[in-house]
């Protein structure tokens, strides 16, 4: 028998119907996967290289727990930069994805009874997450009428003593909004009034759309109430690589790092070098092809005819459904070849995800078929 907590979790809705779509595709069936968010670029050129050395060399050993120092200390002089902060290397842990990242600090923030605060439409990881860490989770629902869009009065009323953290995605996955500034400021004006930690998810910081975007270290001052995540899969097409990080006060990141040094003892190391050089390797490319193929798929689900909020940065856009979701999945799956995913999956059923990181050819073979589907029911 395993344990209560584990069968109180689903399995990764994104990972697993990705795996069915790959496995379609394996078979030789022309389905057309827009499932998971995974950048169809190959990883630049000069990460590879950066691997590749230290392959040659074949001195590849265990590291820091917290990561390489040189790594560690490159992402705080870089963040430190881009947001005008003091980052010491020591604040710095690199972890597995962003997703160990996210992992850690709800294993490091949350004891039995401990609330942390999310918003849905909701990511499928986070809930699982914190659960599994101990906590529970308290949803608060953004809507489609309010652009998806957090209100801060909901979220006060609801932060109680038990609410030790709330987590933020900005740019959001599933609905690419990105929250605004006055938002952000007033969360970490609570955060310090009431005691919690503002969790921010930032792994879609450079894939962004508009000029718009803030991050929650636009408007902190110091790590004391913030723990910052971030990671290479999406930013630079690492998403096989396995690296991310997270950025919080000494206290925090001591404590994640005990975690590490029990579990992963430290990261692929040759990711660890990769990632490294991924920080002098500008992705604009990337985020102008992104920008064209959101631009594209906006156009044509307009003309469609469906309800959704532009997504101004992420690779997702999220539109409502006519009738139930899984079903629309299910069969439009079975009979157009197309794989989303529903929106129950991330707690808000009656629409789907649709990840535009594929090229535009597909998506727009891909949007002929949605078309064709829902003007045949
Ligand atoms: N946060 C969000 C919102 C995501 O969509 C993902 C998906 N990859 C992650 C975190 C984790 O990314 P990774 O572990 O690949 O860095
Ligand atoms: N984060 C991506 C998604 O939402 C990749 C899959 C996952 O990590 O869950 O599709």
């Amino acid at each position: 028998m395993v344990s209560k907590k584990i069968s109180k979790i689903p399995v990764s809705k994104t990972m697993e119907l990705d795996a069915k779509a790959k496995e379609l595709i394996r078979k030789g069936e022309d389905v057309i996967n827009l499932t998971a968010g995974e950048p169809d670029f190959p990883t630049p050129e000069p990460i590879i290289d950066a691997a590749k050395k230290l392959l040659e060399k074949g001195h590849i050993k265990y590291t820091d727990p917290r990561g390489i120092f040189e790594l560690r200390r490159a992402i705080a002089e870089k963040i430190g930069k881009k947001y005008g902060k003091e980052i010491t290397p020591d604040q710095v842990i690199v972890t597995n994805g962003a997703k160990q990242a996210l992992f850690n600090t709800f294993m490091t923030l949350l004891d039995p009874g401990d609330e942390v605060i999310v918003f849905s439409p909701v990511w499928v990881s986070y809930i699982p997450q914190i659960v599994l860490s101990g906590g529970a989770a308290k949803v608060v629902e953004t809507s489609l009428k309010s652009g998806f869009h957090p209100s801060i009065e909901e979220l006060e009323k609801l932060v109680d003593s038990r609410v030790k953290a709330v987590l933020i995605n900005s740019p959001n996955n599933p609905t690419g909004v990105i929250y605004r500034e006055d938002f952000l400021k007033r969360l970490l004006e609570l955060a310090k009034e009431k005691n919690f930690y503002v969790v921010s998810d930032e792994v879609y910081d450079s894939l962004v759309y508009t000029d718009e975007f803030s991050s929650i270290l636009n408007v902190g001052k110091d790590f004391e109430r913030i723990v910052y995540i971030n990671g290479f899969s999406k930013s630079h097409a690492m998403t096989g690589w396995r690296v991310g990080y997270l950025i919080s006060n000494a206290e925090v990141a001591s404590a994640v790092a005990k975690i590490q040094s029990h579990t992963t003892s430290c990261i692929n190391t040759v990711a660890q070098y990769a990632a490294l050089e991924a920080l002098n390797v500008d992705n604009s490319h990337m985020v102008r092809t992104f920008k064209e193929r959101r631009d594209f798929v906006v156009d044509r689900l307009k003309k469609i005819g469906v309800n959704f909020v532009e997504p101004s940065g992420a690779f997702y856009l999220f539109f409502e459904t006519p009738g139930d979701d899984l079903r629309f999945c299910e069969r439009l799956l079975e009979e157009k070849r197309v794989a989303l995913v529903p929106g129950s999956s991330f707690l808000r059923p009656g629409f789907v995800r649709l990840s535009f990181a594929t090229s535009t050819e597909k998506l727009s073979e891909a949007l002929d078929r949605i078309e064709d589907f829902l003007n045949s029911r």
